[in-house]
């Protein structure tokens, strides 16, 4: 069965967040040879609507308002909402970002309908969507279909292979004016806690380090790595509470959930709650002293060593490759 199927595109710091290519495929997915319309919301965020088609979507719907131009649940609901009713679209999908996983709840309860939240896969199966999602911190996956009603879902970051770019790929944009009014609250500056970089949710790589890291100095290393790779840098509770980085660095139950396709742990000893937020790592290495150590378990890659000795001969090797 066709669908038309809606898909949020997030935009943050003057770029498309991927997500919003992996939506689109998921939306593809959903529709079953229908329409995938993407949406823009923001101040003045038009010129982002090729980069979409380029990524598969067939139609653009931008919202545009002053008060658009940094994000509020109240300000996107009103967007979102308005565009819903006037596309009416049987399938709808966010990223599980900070973004998604605030406003999708609150657009479900205004639709009605029921969210299908953090999936990690969508598959087509004897006429039949079923959406994967882990449970239990990411110990088991559930499969979950929707019977009944708008297929909303919003999918994890870097889980769902977004379609090949082609820049011969176009479609109408189209944009609906909304009255962006009453807002509970207003953004008047967003400061940034960590320097600017890769985003942690959507590197491709992340070196973490933990307590074994030592101080705040000993994460330099580290930096060196990732920066090599491309990536970013996280880090474990352990190293959070020890005052070596920032809490926005923590990865895990209480932290963020990530999904790189390689994680280089470094001085973590693989502690449930860690776990609970890089297991699903496509390659993880684990770098630790203790050839005991817990982290070893979910490892693809063990080294048993002194991180201090470990990391710079890595970051030495991968310059060698990048020559
Ligand atoms: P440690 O457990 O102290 O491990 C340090 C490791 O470094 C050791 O394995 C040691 O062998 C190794 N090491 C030391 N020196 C070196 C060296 N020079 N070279 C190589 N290896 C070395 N934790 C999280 O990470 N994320 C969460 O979201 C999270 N949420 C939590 C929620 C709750 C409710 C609770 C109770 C706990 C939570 N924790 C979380 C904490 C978690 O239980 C662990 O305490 C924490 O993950 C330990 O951090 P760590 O591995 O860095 O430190």
């Amino acid at each position: 069965m066709a669908r038309k199927v809606l898909t949020l595109a997030e935009v943050r710091d003057g770029s498309l967040r991927n997500v919003s290519f992996e939506a689109i495929a998921a939306a593809k997915t959903i529709a079953q040879g229908g329409e995938v319309v993407s949406v823009l919301v923001g101040e003045s965020v038009q010129s982002y609507a090729n980069e979409l088609f380029f990524y598969g979507a067939d139609r653009v719907v931008v919202v545009e308002h002053p008060n658009l131009k940094n994000y509020t649940s109240d300000g996107y609901s009103q967007a979102l909402k308005a565009v819903i009713d006037e596309e009416k679209p049987e399938g709808i999908v966010f990223g599980h970002t900070a973004l998604g996983k605030d406003l999708s709840p609150k657009l479900a309860i205004k639709l009605n309908s029921g969210l299908v939240s953090d999936v990690v896969a969508v598959e087509e199966a004897g006429g039949n969507l079923i959406f994967t999602r882990p449970i239990y911190s990411g110990k088991a996956f559930e499969k979950k279909i929707v019977t009944d009603g708008i297929i909303f879902v919003t999918v994890r970051p870097n889980n769902i292979q977004p379609l090949e770019r082609d820049e011969s790929r176009s479609g109408e944009v189209k944009a609906v004016s909304v009255d962006i009014k009453d807002l509970r609250a207003i953004v008047k500056e967003i400061v940034r806690k960590t320097a600017e970089g890769v985003d942690l949710t959507e590197a491709k790589v992340i070196v973490a380090g933990g307590r074994g890291v030592k101080s705040a100095e000993g994460f330099k290393p580290l930096q060196e790595l990732a920066e090599v790779l491309g990536g970013a840098v996280g880090a474990s509770r352990g190293a959070c509470d020890a005052g070596y980085c920032d809490y926005s660095l923590q990865i895990g139950q209480t932290g963020k959930v990530v999904t790189p396709d390689l994680y280089i742990a470094c001085g973590i000893s693989g502690a449930i709650q860690h776990l609970a937020g890089m297991s699903n790592s496509k390659v993880i290495v684990a770098i630790n002293k203790d050839p005991e150590a817990n982290i070893f378990k979910v490892a693809d890659y063990g080294i048993v060593g002194d991180l201090f000795e470990v990391v710079p001969l890595l970051t030495e090797e991968f310059k060698k490759l990048k020559v």
